[in-house]
């Protein structure tokens, strides 16, 4: 991570030379309530990163306090998502674990006059806050004696309350200028089942107080967060004070990370996989750590993308170029480079002896020469790029047309001789001609010619599914600008045509590519092996990213 933008790091430095601390815990705090995304990335990558630099640990722990939303396919996908990243926790621990200790934090304050039962619904406490500019007013039940706040609290345990008919109150100062230190819910009432502790419990933590008693069970020293919950650090202090947790973590903050042309909050995703807008929460097109995956990004690409973005305070819109840059950077020396036709138009090269078949030594990387070499057919009848040839091409048009000669990469110059069209007038077939003294590798310098196609020799040839991808959503920065009560929503910025599903051809060398292998396109980019929709009959490849694009890092 760069040193300069990584204030984090320099507090930590300065807490280990210090020696305020001696060691680095720190910790990655999912709810499991939806699938990783990039942003939650930039948090994996700050958390297990730095401890990992200061020889530390970092524990995956599930903030499982909302019964209502988590889900164990949710656990499972993080769970897999932080290992892909290439990241190793401690430990692995449930918010609910610790229940126990919390609730008997919970009555630790009560004790101590610090904490009360309320039987205001959340309407009215909600209308007692104030505002910014307000103070609050102070609840009625503010004054319950210890011992009936006692009572109460554990009647609300055994289960003797309807949902929202109590909760258990800190009672800070309805006068704070910060509205989360009025007497904020610290436990409410849901009679619901949790996926980790199934009906033992009724009540539960609010996330505001059972965060901070989290990171001091765990002893976590730097406990990392986003900035929205700068406000909520008083808070989280006065918790771990007044509870007397024996480890004090220190809360910092960092800036959320946003992608351009997608969309980010769990509430946005869940809606566009529940509603069939896209393939499930790892479809291609999603900023999903699966989806990510599926498409055909490596780890490498984006640790390292999130370590360029940066770790600054500031909220920012990361251009989704940057990401494809990095892909493009981790994959150019890695991975094979072959030839496929996503659109076939069938080309018979008429003076080529029939029945025939050569075989071509090509490179596999000519940046990356160790890969070696492949061999791949040549006959009579092969496949080029139906977007290579044009009847009547402008200036400058240095691909196929009547009359024009280019050079078939790896193989020989052909020159077209005859367009050959269907009843309506549309080109089915090229004749061309082959001239054999210009085989590729020959060192052949007679002439020159300006275009060099991929093709693929049609005899051989598999056929293969290619899917291409453009940005999920129109709108640039579609989440920052989004205001409430703006009577369109994010639906109403899809591209409908972010999916394009083609039908072509590959060289037959790739017969056994496996699911998730990665290979340049010549001329096409960068593409995976699909691992939902590839079969024994068919492989599917996602693009990942073209070759070019106009960013400049
Ligand atoms: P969402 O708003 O999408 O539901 P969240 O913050 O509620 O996200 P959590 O599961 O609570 O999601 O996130 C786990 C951790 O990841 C938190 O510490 C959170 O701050 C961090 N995180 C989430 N989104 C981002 C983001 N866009 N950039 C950086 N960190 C993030
Ligand atoms: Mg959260
Ligand atoms: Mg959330």
């Amino acid at each position: 991570m760069e040193e300069n933008s990584n204030f984090i790091k320099t507090i930590i430095k300065e807490d280990l030379e210090s020696g305020k601390r001696n060691k680095v815990v720190t910790r990655f705090p999912p709810e499991p309530n939806g699938y990783l995304h990039i942003g939650h990335a930039k948090s994996i990558v700050i958390n297990f990163g730095l401890a990992d630099e200061f020889n530390g640990q970092t524990n995956l722990r599930f903030d499982d306090t909302n019964p209502l939303k988590e889900d164990q396919e949710f656990v499972d996908s993080i769970k897999e998502d932080v290992a892909w990243l290439g990241y190793e926790w401690e430990n692995l621990r449930y918010a609910s674990d610790y229940f126990d200790e919390m609730y008997e934090r919970a009555v630790l304050l009560i004790k101590k006059g610090k904490a009360f039962v309320d039987d205001l619904s959340a309407d009215q406490i909600r209308e007692y806050r104030g505002t910014l500019t307000e103070p609050g007013k102070e609840s009625p039940f503010r004054n319950r004696s210890i011992d009936e706040n006692l009572d109460l609290f554990e009647r609300m345990r055994n289960g003797e309350f309807a949902n929202g008919e109590k909760v258990l109150r800190a009672k800070i100062d309805m006068a704070s200028p910060n509205i989360n230190l009025r007497d904020p819910v610290i436990y409410r009432i849901s009679h619901t089942s949790h996926h980790n502790t199934g009906d033992m419990w009724c009540i539960y933590p609010m996330y505001a107080f059972a965060h901070p008693l989290e990171d001091a069970i765990e002893g976590v020293t730097h406990s990392l967060c986003t900035t929205e919950f700068e406000d909520q650090r008083p808070f989280y202090n006065w918790v771990v004070a007044e509870c007397e947790m024996e480890n004090i973590p220190q809360q910092i903050e960092f800036g959320r990370l946003n992608l351009t042309n997608t969309v980010m909050s769990k509430r946005k995703l869940k809606q566009l996989v529940e509603e069939n807008y896209v393939d499930g929460w790892d479809d291609p097109r999603l900023p999903t750590i699966s989806g990510l995956r599926r498409r055909g990004f490596t780890p490498e690409a984006i640790r390292e993308f999130v370590a360029a973005a940066g770790v600054s305070k500031g909220y920012s819109t990361v251009d989704a170029q940057m990401l494809e840059h990095f892909v493009r950077e981790d994959l150019k020396l890695k991975v094979p480079r072959t030839m496929g036709v996503l659109k076939p138009l069938k080309v018979v090269i008429t003076n080529y002896p029939e029945g025939e078949v050569e075989w071509l030594d090509a490179e596999i990387n000519p940046e990356n020469p160790e890969m070696g070499t492949r061999k791949i057919p040549f006959s009579r009848e092969i496949y080029v790029e139906q977007d290579d040839f044009m009847e009547n091409p402008p200036k400058k048009y240095f691909r196929l047309f009547p009359g024009n000669e280019v050079r078939l990469k790896h193989a020989y110059f052909i020159k077209c001789e005859e367009v050959i069209k269907d009843e309506n007038g549309n080109v089915v077939e090229l004749r061309c001609t082959y001239d054999p003294e210009t085989k590729s590798g020959t060192g052949f310098t007679g002439r020159k010619v300006k275009g060099t196609l991929h093709w693929v020799d049609a005899t051989h040839a598999i056929p293969a599914e290619f899917r291409l991808y453009e940005p999920l959503i129109l709108d640039s920065d579609k989440e920052a600008s989004e205001e409430e009560g703006e009577d369109k929503t994010f639906l109403d910025y899809m591209n409908k045509n972010s999916l394009e599903i083609l039908q072509g051809f590959i060289e037959p060398n790739m017969k056994e590519a496996q699911a998730q292998d990665k290979f340049q396109f010549f001329r096409h980019g960068y593409f995976n092996v699909d691992p939902k929709h590839t079969t024994e009959e068919k492989l599917v490849f996602n693009r990942i990213v073209s070759l070019k694009s106009s960013f400049k890092l």
